[in-house]
C-alpha cells in the first residue's frame, strides 16, 4: 500500500499535503491533549450529497485481475468513516481511486454528488488531503512546515489548525512557539507529532474530504488518544474516510466500510458489525486491528 501510495508522491505534492509517519521512536515527555476544539458545524442537509461517493465501482490494476469488484459506499460531510479490511482486501486501491491517480474500469466515483469524470483531476485533488503513513517533517519551523503548501495562510487559520491537530502543546514546548525550529526529519517530534503536523498541513488546506491512511507503528496511548480527537474535531468540518488499524478508531468512527476481497461486504457501526458481520469479527478479534491502548510506550507493539 505504502508503493501504491509513492507511486502517486509526485501528484500528493502537487496537492500539497503528502504526510507520513516513520517509526514510532520511545518517548517520555508527550504532550497532554487538549480538550475538544470548538467548531461551529452545520448538520448535513437532507439534499447534501456525500463528499466522496463509489457507486458499483470496479477496477484492477490489470484489467483480467479485478482488485475492487463493485464496491459501493459513501463517506458523508462531517463524519468519519473507516475503512478496514485485511492485507490486500483493496482498502489503499480506494484511495489512489479517489485521487485519480488510476480510473475505474466500471461504476462511478462521486464527488459531492458529480461524476469524477465531469470534473477535472486537478478539481477532484483540490477537494482532498491525504495523510498517509510517509510524514514529511523537514528542518525548519513548526509554522513552515505547517504552511509550506499554504504560505499566504493567516494566522487566525494557522492558529486554528494548531489547535485542531492538538499541536498547542508542541508549539509551547518549542523555544520560539511556531516559530521554534525542528530538528532535521521533525527530529525533536515524536512520530505521532509529526503525524499532527501533517495532519494540521492537510486541514490547513480545509479539504472537502481528509483521506487518513492510520498508521501501523505503535502509538503511544497520549498520541493514540491525540490521533483519536483530532480526526473526531476533523470530522466536524469535513469528511473523513480513514483506512483504520485501531480499534479506538473504528470505535469512534460514525461508520465502518469493510472490505473483503475487492468488495464492501458490510457497513456500519462497531457494535452493529459484531453482531452481524463475520469479517468484521474476526478483524476487531485482532487478527487485524489492534486493541485501544492503554499501553505504556514500548519499542515492541503487540501486533495483532
Ligand atoms: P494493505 O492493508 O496491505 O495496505 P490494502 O487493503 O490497502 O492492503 P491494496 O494495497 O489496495 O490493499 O491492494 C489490493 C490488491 O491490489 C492487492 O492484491 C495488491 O497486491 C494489488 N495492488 C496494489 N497496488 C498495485 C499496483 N500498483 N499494481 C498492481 N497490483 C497492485
Amino acid at each position: 500500500a505504502v508503493g501504491l501510495i509513492q507511486r502517486g508522491m509526485g501528484a500528493y505534492q502537487r496537492i500539497g499535503q503528502a504526510l507520513c509517519l516513520p517509526a514510532e521512536p520511545a518517548r517520555t515527555h508527550m504532550p497532554a491533549v487538549r480538550p475538544r476544539t470548538r467548531v461551529l458545524t452545520r448538520p448535513a442537509g437532507p439534499q447534501e450529497k456525500p463528499a466522496l461517493a463509489l457507486e458499483d465501482l470496479t477496477f484492477g490494476y490489470d484489467p483480467d485481475r479485478p482488485v475492487l469488484r463493485g464496491i459501493s459506499f459513501t463517506a458523508p460531510h462531517r463524519s468519519q468513516t473507516a475503512l478496514v479490511g485485511r492485507s490486500g482486501a483493496g482498502k489503499s486501491t480506494v484511495f489512489a481511486l479517489a485521487a485519480r491517480f488510476y480510473e475505474p474500469d466500471g461504476g462511478l466515483l462521486l464527488f459531492d454528488g458529480r461524476p469524477a469524470t465531469e470534473l477535472s483531476r486537478e478539481e477532484c485533488r483540490s477537494r482532498i488531503a491525504i495523510v498517509d503513513q510517509n510524514t514529511h517533517v523537514v528542518h525548519g519551523t513548526l509554522r513552515a512546515n505547517i504552511t509550506y503548501a499554504q504560505p499566504h495562510a493567516s494566522e487566525a487559520e494557522i492558529e486554528r489548525v494548531v489547535e485542531l491537530a492538538q499541536l498547542s502543546d508542541v508549539a509551547a514546548r518549542l523555544p520560539g512557539g511556531l516559530s521554534g525550529m525542528l530538528g532535521e526529519r521533525g527530529g525533536t517530534l515524536s512520530g505521532g507529532e509529526r503525524q499532527r503536523v501533517a495532519l494540521a498541513r492537510a486541514l490547513l488546506a480545509r479539504p472537502s474530504l481528509l483521506l487518513l491512511d492510520e498508521p501501523t507503528s505503535h502509538l503511544d496511548a497520549v498520541n493514540e488518544t491525540a490521533l483519536t480527537a483530532v480526526m473526531r474535531d476533523a470530522a466536524q468540518e469535513c469528511a473523513v474516510l480513514v483506512i483504520a488499524h485501531r480499534l479506538s478508531t473504528v470505535q469512534h468512527a460514525d461508520r465502518i466500510v469493510v472490505l473483503d476481497r475487492g468488495t464492501a461486504v458490510a457497513c456500519g457501526p462497531h457494535e452493529e458489525l459484531l453482531a452481524t458481520s463475520p469479517v468484521y469479527r474476526e478483524l476487531a478479534a485482532g487478527q487485524i486491528l489492534r486493541p485501544a491502548t492503554t499501553r505504556s510506550t514500548g519499542p515492541h507493539p503487540t501486533h495483532a
